[in-house]
């Protein structure tokens, strides 16, 4: 019999899917839904306090990423920034290669796109990863070829938080392109998840486009930005008015990229304390499930610098994650198996099973994303049901009898 708590705890460990708008962020949104709902447009005054508002936004931004205003291009979402730095690139400079290189770990908003061109042309090299999600330097720029127009490298992965060496794959690149005497490859990294926990510096990172969204930093969902290092030209997707210098038409979310610079601002601020507490935490959590129940392993790399401080990734053998996930919803437990992304079909995580994980035991893998409002006591409490939830499914499990 599975224990029954007298109340019902909610606990949301799903950051990687999304993250709550912070207060302060929803405070400074407020003013440019209603009061000050102009077009930037607009030549008159409201339209010109809402054109400041992009304006200051888009200041701020820069100034985090150490990078100029001009160079931040707000998009609808993550997903349209990774398009927006693949296709745009391609279209600008298909004529000089058809060569892409990326891993097999990425969000699909990196995937779909890539997957597309190769049914129209292009070749595209997907880097292995190890076992523990990391993809080595050297055999980045070993799959560097002299028709390779990009090179596309999430910063840090939604489901197993591997962080890459995106600052010194960079270096290896900047070294090619002097050495072959070329502008080529440009250079994309996807850092939707790393804007909490990473620095976010573009000089230091080397990058010449770099991917962030609102929805996973506590800022508001459907607002993007895409950096864009000056002399780097791409082909905009969507076509219209002249916003974001004829980057990206659209009238512009003015709220949304006033509460998107608000978060980053917020994010890059405390990240060093958060990414501590979240680390103590996810570290406090995986010795406990190591300790309470048998089979278990972690997924992604050990706990520690390549690691997202916010992410666990546990596969309990002989379950199935959906199953799980179910169960532990009851007890107003909320986390993920592989990404959010794929929860409506079966199919286990692409992710896990680049990096050779059994299909098996990627079915029975679970993601617990950790967040500002996560304590210990969230911990002690899941703890109280977590065993007895995965001794109850491995009794039930059609898998058991597969056991040897
Ligand atoms: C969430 C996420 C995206 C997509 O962002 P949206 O704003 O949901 O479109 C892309 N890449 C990574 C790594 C993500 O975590």
């Amino acid at each position: 019999m599975l224990p029954k708590p007298k109340k019902i705890k909610k606990i949301y460990l799903d950051h990687a899917a999304t993250t709550p708008v912070d207060e302060r962020v929803f405070s400074a949104m407020k003013p440019y839904f209603m009061k000050e709902f102009g077009n930037p447009s607009a030549l008159y005054n409201l339209g010109r306090t809402a054109q400041t508002a992009v304006t200051e936004a888009r200041k701020k931004i820069a100034g985090l990423l150490h990078a100029l205003p001009e160079n931040i291009i707000f998009t609808g979402s993550g997903s349209e920034s990774d398009n927006l730095a693949i296709l745009g690139v391609v279209k600008a400079h298909q004529h000089k290669g058809k060569h892409i290189v990326s891993l097999g770990i990425e969000h699909h908003a990196v995937l779909r796109p890539l997957e597309d061109l190769a049914k129209n042309g292009f070749a595209v090299t997907y880097v292995p990863v190890g076992k523990d999600g990391l993809v080595d330097v050297e055999a980045v720029v070993k799959a560097i070829r002299p028709e390779t127009i990009l090179v596309t490298i999430m910063y840090a992965n939604n489901e197993m938080g591997a962080i890459q060496p995106i600052a010194e794959i960079g270096r290896e690149i900047l070294k090619y392109r002097k050495a072959h005497n070329t502008i080529y490859p440009f250079w994309h990294s996807d850092a939707c998840q790393a804007s909490e926990y990473l620095d976010l510096d573009v000089e230091k990172l080397h990058v010449d486009l770099m991917t962030l969204n609102g929805s996973k930093m506590y800022g508001p969902k459907g607002v993007g930005m895409l950096y864009l290092r000056r002399g780097v030209s791409i082909k905009p997707l969507i076509l219209g008015g002249g916003q974001e210098k004829s980057r990206r038409a659209g009238t512009e979310n003015v709220p949304a990229i006033v509460g998107l610079a608000k978060a980053l601002e917020l994010a890059q601020k405390d990240k060093a304390k958060e990414s501590a507490r979240l680390r103590e935490l996810t570290a406090y959590f995986w010795k406990k499930i190591q300790e309470k129940i048998p089979d278990v392993r972690l997924n992604g790399p050990a706990i520690g610098e390549s690691r997202l401080p916010n992410n666990l990734n546990v596969t309990f053998m002989n379950i199935e994650g959906e199953a799980m996930l179910l169960y532990l919803d009851e007890y107003g437990i909320m986390c993920s198996t592989g990404s959010a992304c794929t929860s409506e079909s079966l199919e286990p995580s692409h992710v896990l099973r680049a990096m050779g994980m059994p299909f098996e035991m990627a079915h029975g893998s679970l993601r617990f994303t950790f967040g500002h409002s996560n304590t210990r006591a969230d911990i002690d409490y899941i703890l109280k049901y977590l065993p007895a939830v995965v001794a109850q499914l491995r009794e039930m499990s059609p898998m058991q009898s597969q056991k040897h």
